[in-house]
């Protein structure tokens, strides 16, 4: 098993990419505490469903916004996990909508949550991944992050900010054997794409070489080689999961 006893934190793991990834990393032995926000039906049937199948899964409530909740996962990652070996932050939102119609407050929620809350509870989870004998922060951000994306001139800032973020961050650590990477997925089934016309999906998968949308057990996968001993020698860096939509020079 690749993550064998591995204390992990994953953030916003009720639906979709962060509940594949937590899926994952409990079937690859991992000791993961994951939150919600406001699904705790969905969330705690998770952790009935993988721990009838014997994995070690626990929930919190968590808003990655709030500051105080932000602390008070410190405590929970203590007295569930007894420390930490890896972050994944990947509780994000969406508030699209075109510039000159988007609100402050759609501007605000979008930074608050997506870059704000990764910033915050990445410094407050170093006290014990500098514990770790090998820490590992996993960042997700997005292909928008990367090419921009008209309707989401608030998303793809903070997305950016997450790769600015995690480049600054891995030079920070490296010195402590910290790894910090980022994830950029392109389109990927879930609840978010749910959202989006299905006329604009469809152009979406013409420009994509692969020719589908994403899984989450794609993007699941790219965070599993992430938090894995396969990936050590790795840092700074943005790994593109999109279909080969995006090809950086
Ligand atoms: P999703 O299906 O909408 O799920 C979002 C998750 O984040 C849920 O678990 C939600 O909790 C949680 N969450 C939302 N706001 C939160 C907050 N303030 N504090 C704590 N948790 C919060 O989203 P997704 O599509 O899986 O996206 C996951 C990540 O991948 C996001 O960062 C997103 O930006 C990124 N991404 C997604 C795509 C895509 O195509 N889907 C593409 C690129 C990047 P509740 O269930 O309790 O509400």
């Amino acid at each position: 098993m690749n993550l064998n006893q591995k204390r992990i934190l994953i953030t916003g793991g009720s639906r979709g990419i962060g509940k594949a990834i937590v899926e994952r990393f409990a079937e690859e032995g991992a000791h993961v505490l994951f939150t919600y926000k406001s699904n705790m039906a969905s969330a705690l049937d998770i952790v009935d469903v993988l721990s009838a199948k014997g994995y070690h899964v626990h929930t919190v409530k968590a808003d990655v916004s709030v500051e105080e909740d932000c602390k008070a996962l410190l405590k929970h990652v203590q007295d569930t996990l007894g420390g930490l070996d890896v972050l994944v932050n990947n509780a994000g939102i969406t508030r699209d909508t075109l510039m000159l119609r988007m609100t402050i407050n759609q501007y605000d929620d979008v930074m608050n949550t997506n870059l704000r809350g990764v910033w915050m509870l990445t410094q407050v989870m170093l006290k014990p991944l500098l514990k770790s004998e090998k820490g590992k922060i996993i960042n997700i951000s997005s292909v928008s992050g990367i090419l921009g994306n008209a309707g989401q001139t608030n998303y793809s800032a903070a997305k950016a900010g997450v790769i600015g973020f995690t480049k600054a961050l891995a030079r920070e650590l490296g010195g402590r054997d910290i790894n910090v990477n980022a994830i950029a997925p392109g389109f990927i089934k879930t609840e978010m794409t749910d959202q989006l016309p299905e006329e604009i999906l469809n152009q979406a998968i013409q420009q994509i070489p692969l020719k589908r949308i994403g899984d989450v057990k794609d993007i699941a996968n790219a965070a599993l080689f992430l938090a894995s001993n396969q990936s050590d020698y790795i840092t700074g860096q943005t790994l593109v999961v999109d279909g080969g939509m995006v090809m950086p020079s």
